[in-house]
């Protein structure tokens, strides 16, 4: 069966069990705290188990991206040396919130693999969880029953809490689970090692597929374990997992999921797969890693230095490393790859076949500049390995070239192997572990339990029509953290306050009780969707009705910027062209950020027409036009356009002002008058085939107007209150370099007859010519004169003295034959004449300087300058 077929099937099965099927959202996270990426299926149904928000089904299923390559689920090490683990990969998933529990996830899991799938029940184990003794949670003696009904009771194995007991973090919801393994292994395998024995063991054949977790308790902050109300079921199944075992073969790699993109890595780099161990690594990391990046970067998370980008980055170059290494690919190639990826997955994933160009540019580009640093890392390190004075290389010294430079500690150890040479590994872990203790420590947090002050209260934002409201607190906890020291998070039944998401900063303000005392709020955040407020202090009646309000100012300017990024946002598809994306924006109260695909840097007059489409805008006075909770659907039909990598629900919210639509949570301004004025302040690359635009609205233009007047007319002044103040200016400037070209002819004409003149002072003793004299030259004039006057002697001393912005120079200039003949060092006299000037300085044998901070001391310098003379 194709891939496409076993991924149709599953959905198709759960569908017919009442299940509605649902897209995979987005894998990179863009305001969960504490998570990157999506890393299962359950990660985007988090609210829904925590009550927080309502699902569209009780029952739902649905083939969810995930990436595992940072956190609690990382894979990343293992990709590539065994078959089975993915850094990216699908989870397939039906859900229950509150609906069926494990009688119906059972018997489902075993007719869809049994019967539907067709899969021998002779490969198949199930495990159920134990029981901890330890923390007193019981076997789960229930799921046992089920199975037992169905399954032949000696497939049936007793798991502990590390494989059978799911948990969502330290607190949460959580429960046993079961899984499904399989064993693939050949008849004559089976018989010598009983396959029983294998499970949860790492055998490539003998691999979990499937993991049905029943959701039953809630872990609280202390540890302890509640039952909950309304139980749930979350599976994730493997899928390229269950294509290994639906298509025969031994390795995901073998699947229609990788083969063609093997191929191609095959007839790119001439290679075969299957031949050489290192080169079908290799082979594995690239065909997965490219999957893993083009799928990130189509969901709008591009390679950076920073977060969830670095992750991304640090996948790319693993990938890279490996087709330098064992492909010996010294060019870029992993880009090639998207066009057969497009092609496969296009289908199921069309965000992929939509940004194919992008994901080709930004990788390759990603490639190209790591070849640059490996090839700059060798030099780096060849250098390292030519003073190295022992056979064994210090960690330190890895640690900067892997820290600094990007160079990566694998590709260190091979080298230093290759010649020879050994790494001091130890002392490359305890540097760095000494910086991630550098960096855990300011970045460590700890959150308290939820105290409950009103039970099971919904919350209602009221901030699109409000700035104020009374308002009552449901429920606090403290956040301790280094940075920000304590905080209390507060989370009222209605609140004004719009939460930091889509861009937009969360607003700021206060709540004021009813004795009068104020209570700063410093932010607003939201986490799976419970708006919560930040406070350095309790109010101090928790229980008081408090009137809330939003910092005013703040929020206009903030919607303003919101507004106008809309506009600029058709600004660009109208001048640039349809196939500018949104690829970020960032919108703060005092300026706002858009970044999006387009392929050249925006010409002058470009940006030009881009503000004045804006402006046009604000002038014609555009109303808001803003429809609540519509179909998903209708908006699109209106016109509006949905992002790659956002997650809507199914009904969203419209924005309009005239022919801009745009599903936003976003405030906006009543009026696009409200604006004032859109000024666009930069243009600029941000990685390659994405611009940014940084602009400002409103006051911020009025002050920037203003600023720029104040230094206009502060100029015009200085130029004597010229007419046409650039045209005088431009003189200015030809006036100035034809003065600096005047002034090098003078000095030089002053250095040859200063020349002249000292030719006359020279003192022959001893058959050498010696001159000591202070003049008026600077370090540069001191050297062109003593190589001068020195060339037109023979045997000549000459010692020069200069003041110079209060600091003394001291130059020695010695004939070669006389440094030679006299055994005379120039440095060696600057050195000592120094002192009398209190500095020090160095040089050639033949010409020297020395620069000290006591010009009195010239003089002296100068008179003792004739002793190297006299006793030479
Ligand atoms: P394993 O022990 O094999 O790493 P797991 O216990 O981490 O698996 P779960 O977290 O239970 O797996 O995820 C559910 C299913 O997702 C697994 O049964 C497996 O089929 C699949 N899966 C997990 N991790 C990966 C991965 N890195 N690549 C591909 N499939 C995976
Ligand atoms: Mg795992």
């Amino acid at each position: 069966m194709k891939s496409q077929d076993i991924r149709a099937k599953y959905l198709e099965f759960f569908k017919s069990k009442g299940h509605t099927i649902v897209p995979s959202a987005p894998m990179v996270l863009k305001n969960d705290p504490t998570l990157m990426f999506v890393n299962s299926g359950m990660a985007p149904f988090k609210e829904y188990f925590l009550g927080q928000a309502k699902p569209p089904n009780t029952r739902l299923t649905d083939s969810q991206k995930c990436l595992r390559v940072s956190g609690k689920h990382n894979d990343l090490e293992e990709v590539g040396y065994d078959t089975y683990h993915h850094t990216l990969f699908e989870m397939l998933g039906n859900w229950s919130f509150g609906d069926y529990f494990k009688k119906e996830a059972i018997a489902w899991c075993w007719e869809l693999l049994t019967e539907v799938y067709g899969i021998d029940k002779d490969i198949l184990y199930v495990t159920v969880f134990e029981g901890d003794e330890a923390d007193g949670t019981p076997m789960d003696q229930e799921a046992y029953d089920f199975w037992k009904e169905i399954v032949a009771e000696d497939r049936i194995l007793m798991g502990n809490k590390k494989d059978n007991f799911w948990e969502m973090g330290d607190q949460g919801p959580c429960g046993p689970c079961s899984e499904i393994h399989v064993d693939i292994r050949s008849a004559e395998e089976k018989a010598k090692v009983d396959g029983k024995s294998l499970v949860n063991e790492d055998h490539p054949q003998v691999v979990e597929i499937w993991n049905l977790v029943f959701m039953q308790y809630n872990r609280k902050a202390n540890g302890s374990l509640e039952m909950l109300p309304n139980k749930h079921i979350d599976t994730g199944m493997g899928f390229e997992r269950l294509c290994m075992v639906m298509q025969g073969v031994q390795s995901n790699y073998d699947t229609d999921v990788f083969t063609p993109i093997i191929r191609e890595i095959e007839t790119i780099s001439k290679t075969e797969y299957g031949k050489d161990e290192k080169v079908d690594i290799a082979i594995r990391v690239i065909s997965d890693h490219v999957r893993a990046v083009a799928f990130s970067i189509a969901d709008g998370q591009l390679p950076s230095n920073t977060g969830a980008g670095y992750v991304i980055r640090r996948i790319l170059r693993r990938a890279v490393r490996y087709s330098f290494t064992f492909l010996d690919q010294k060019e870029p190639f992993i880009y090639r790859l998207v066009n057969i990826l497009s092609t496969k997955m296009g289908e199921a994933f069309p965000e992929l076949k939509a940004q194919k160009q992008l994901i080709q540019n930004v990788i390759k580009e990603e490639e190209m500049s790591f070849l640059r640093t490996l090839d700059q890392g060798l030099v780096l390190l060849n250098g390292v390995i030519d003073h190295a004075s022992t056979s064994v290389i210090s960690g330190e010294k890895a640690f900067e070239l892997y820290d600094t430079y990007g160079f990566p500690i694998d590709l260190t150890s091979l080298i230093l192997r290759e010649k020879g040479l050994e790494l001091d590994e130890a002392g490359f872990h305890a540097a760095m572990e000494k910086q991630k203790l550098r960096s855990r420590s300011a970045s460590e947090m700890s959150t308290g339990d939820w105290t409950i002050l009103i039970e099971d209260a919904i919350q209602e934002f009221v901030g699109y029509d409000t700035l104020e409201a009374p308002v009552k607190i449901t429920r606090y906890r403290k956040v301790v953290s280094k940075k920000e020291g304590t905080m209390y998070q507060l989370v009222f039944n209605l609140t004004p306050f719009y939460p930091e998401g889509g861009g937009q900063v969360g607003d700021k303000g206060y709540i004021e009780s009813s004795n009068g005392n104020v209570t700063y709020i410093l932010d607003t955040k939201k986490e799976n969707n419970v708006v919560y407020h930040l406070v350095k202090e309790l109010p101090d009646d928790l229980n008081d009705i408090l009137k809330a309000g939003v910092d005013a100012t703040q929020r206009n300017r903030t919607s303003s910027n919101h507004t106008a990024t809309h506009l600029l946002h058709q600004a660009l598809r109208e001048i640039l062209g349809e196939h500018v994306e949104q690829k970020g924006s960032a919108v703060h109260s005092k300026h706002l950020r858009f970044d999006f695909s387009h392929f050249s840097k925006v010409t002058n007059d470009q940006l030009q027409d881009i503000e004045d489409f804006v402006n046009a805008r604000i002038e014609g006075k555009l109303p808001l036009q803003e429809q609540r909770n519509i179909p998903m659907q209708k908006a699109i039909d209106e016109g509006a356009m949905a992002l790659f990598g956002e997650k809507y629900g199914d009904t969203v919210r419209a924005i309009r002002f005239g022919k801009s639509i745009e599903l936003c949570g976003g405030t906006h301004v009543q009026n696009t008058s409200d604006i004032w004025h859109f000024k666009i302040k930069s243009e600029s690359a941000v990685a390659s085939g994405i611009r940014r635009i940084e602009a400002i609205t409103n006051d911020a233009v009025r002050d920037f107007y203003t600023d720029n007047s104040r230094i206009y007319f502060e100029m015009k002044e200085l130029l004597n209150n010229a007419q046409e103040p650039i045209k005088a200016l431009q003189n200015l400037q030809d006036e100035n370099s034809s003065l600096k070209k005047q002034v090098e002819a003078l000095l030089k004409e002053k250095a040859k007859n200063l020349k002249g003149e000292l030719k006359n002072e020279i003192e022959s003793i001893d058959n050498i010519q010696f001159l000591a004299k202070k003049v008026e030259l600077d370090a540069a004039g001191i050297k062109d004169l003593s190589f001068e006057l020195g060339g037109t002697l023979d045997n000549a001393f000459l010692v020069f003295g200069s003041e110079q912005d209060g600091k003394a120079l001291l130059s020695c200039y010695i004939s070669k034959g006389l440094v030679e003949s006299h055994k005379l060092n120039a440095g060696q006299v600057v050195r000592e004449l120094g002192k009398y000037i209190q500095g020090g300085g160095g040089g050639q044998p033949f010409f020297a300087t020395a620069g000290g901070k006591k010009p009195e001391g010239i003089a002296e310098a100068l008179e003792a300058a004739k002793n190297y003379v006299v006793n030479a």
